[in-house]
């Protein structure tokens, strides 16, 4: 099969990229599950926006706070400065963001100096990414072809000419592109107990060691400290960091507040773990005894409902809570405009890493920088656009890939196991 652009991933950056790309091109969207089964439609707490320019200072001083100060400035810069032209195409798709008195409301989350993130009752995420999906539905230049995996890359002289994947069918094909885009999302499901779909593993990012494309921190791995703790298998449920933000406190087994709960989030798991050591318990509490309890249906109806389901009543009782693997802040080595170091390849979204999160990503700014950097990169595929002369289609055999899945998992493990090592 041949297409004109290709994307790996229909979450956020693959989706808001598809939309900027040229309309006279055609364009096919892959995914490895269902459409809405991407972290874009799990995203609870909000999306940063520079709310004037009087802010300006002190959004990139607490996204480079938090990142530990080893993030990429020049990416911090390109993401606040974009930040508005994002929201206001946003809204332009159908989003709806919290208002009162005809006013966007601003919500905090930890570590943020002041209240700068929009939201949508506490499913943003899927606010957002369900406006882009309809938006993308109702191109004709975009075909989304679901329960559709990436299993291998056509590469050749450093030169990506599409992708080998497997369809619902358990038919392998190829498919041939001018451009590929990865917008594979995070690992997730590398680790047992984690807040992302199980899915999501990082086979771009195996893909990526295979074919030695560069790749940056791939041991820049947050762990969110507040996830509800069950003894049940799957994806952990998070319970947001704006739930911290507008009051929510921290407490041990004996009622005691134990650290400031708007600290970074990797300073909090910290501190959660070391107090779990001392009381040798599997989780702490979280309540919401300080926001009242409308406030917490309005604003949180989603956490609220979810832990009714699960026998907590967090209007009435704490919570038990428990740290899990939440994001990837390393991943595909890219440039200011998403290009990965394979030319006709680009990586977007939070299987890439242009270093704007540091070492530990400021909340809410992840959704911001995936459709930020997804913009560029369109953006310059279509100011450059080289159409690649194509090699013949070669069939794919299928015995080749039957068992990748484990195998790539591995090679991303081990990745990790290695920069942490080299940096220990
Ligand atoms: C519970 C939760 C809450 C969050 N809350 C917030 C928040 O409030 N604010 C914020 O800014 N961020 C938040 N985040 C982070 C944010 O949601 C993600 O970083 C962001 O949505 C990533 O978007 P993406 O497009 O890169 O990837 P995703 O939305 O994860 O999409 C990845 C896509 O790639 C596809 N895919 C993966 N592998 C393959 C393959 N081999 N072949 C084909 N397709 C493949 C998947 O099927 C999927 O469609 C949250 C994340 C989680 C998990």
């Amino acid at each position: 099969m041949k297409t004109d652009i290709l994307i790996v991933g229909c979450g956020v950056a693959g989706l808001y990229a598809a939309l900027h790309l040229p309309e006279d091109k055609k364009i096919t969207i892959i995914t490895k599950d269902a459409a809405d089964k991407s972290d874009s439609f799990l995203a609870q707490g909000g999306i940063c926006v520079l709310r004037d320019e009087g802010d300006y200072a002190s959004f990139f001083e607490d996204t480079m706070r938090a990142g530990h100060y080893k993030n990429n400035r020049e990416s911090v810069d390109i993401m606040i400065q974009n930040s508005r032209d994002v929201i206001d195409d946003l809204i332009g798709y159908g989003t709806e963001f919290e208002k009162k008195n005809g006013e966007y409301v601003y919500t905090r989350e930890g570590a943020h100096s002041r209240p700068r993130i929009l939201f949508h009752e506490d499913e943003t995420g899927k606010e957002i990414t369900s406006h882009l999906l309809e938006t993308v539905k109702k191109r004709e230049n975009i075909t989304l072809l679901e329960y559709t995996s990436m299993v291998d890359m056509v590469c050749e002289d450093n030169v990506c000419r599409g992708i080998v994947c497997k369809d619902a069918g358990a038919n392998y094909y190829q498919i041939l592109a001018d451009y590929t885009l990865l917008a594979t999302g995070g690992i997730g499901g590398l680790f047992k107990h984690s807040t992302n779909f199980r899915h999501l593993t990082g086979d771009a990012l195996a893909l990526a060691i295979k074919y030695g494309i560069k790749l940056q921190h791939p041991d820049y791995i947050q762990i969110h400290p507040t996830t509800l703790f069950t003894r049940k298998e799957g994806r952990s449920f998070l319970i947001s960091e704006s739930v911290r933000g507008e009051g929510a406190h921290l407490l041990n087994s004996k009622g005691e507040r134990f650290v400031n709960e708007l600290l970074p989030r990797d300073v909090v798991t910290e501190a959660i773990r070391k107090e779990m050591e001392k009381e040798g318990s599997e989780h702490v509490w979280l309540t919401m005894a300080p926001i009242p309890e409308k406030e917490i249906i309005s604003h949180f109806p989603n956490i609220y409902r979810h832990c009714l389901e699960e026998g907590y009543d967090v209007t009435k009782e704490p919570i038990p809570v428990v740290p899990a693997q939440h994001y990837f802040m390393g991943g595909i080595d890219v440039d200011a405009y998403s290009k990965t170091s394979m030319e006709h390849l680009y990586a977007i979204g939070e299987t890439a890493c242009n270093g704007v999160h540091g070492q530990n990503r400021l909340a809410s700014n992840s959704l911001l920088e995936s459709l930020v950097f997804a913009k560029r990169a369109a953006r310059q595929i279509r100011d450059t656009y080289e159409v690649l002369p194509q090699r013949e289609e070669l069939p794919v055999m299928p015995e080749t890939y039957s068992d990748c899945t484990e195998q790539y998992k591995k090679m991303v493990l081990d990745a990790i196991e290695e920069e942490k090592i080299k940096n220990e």
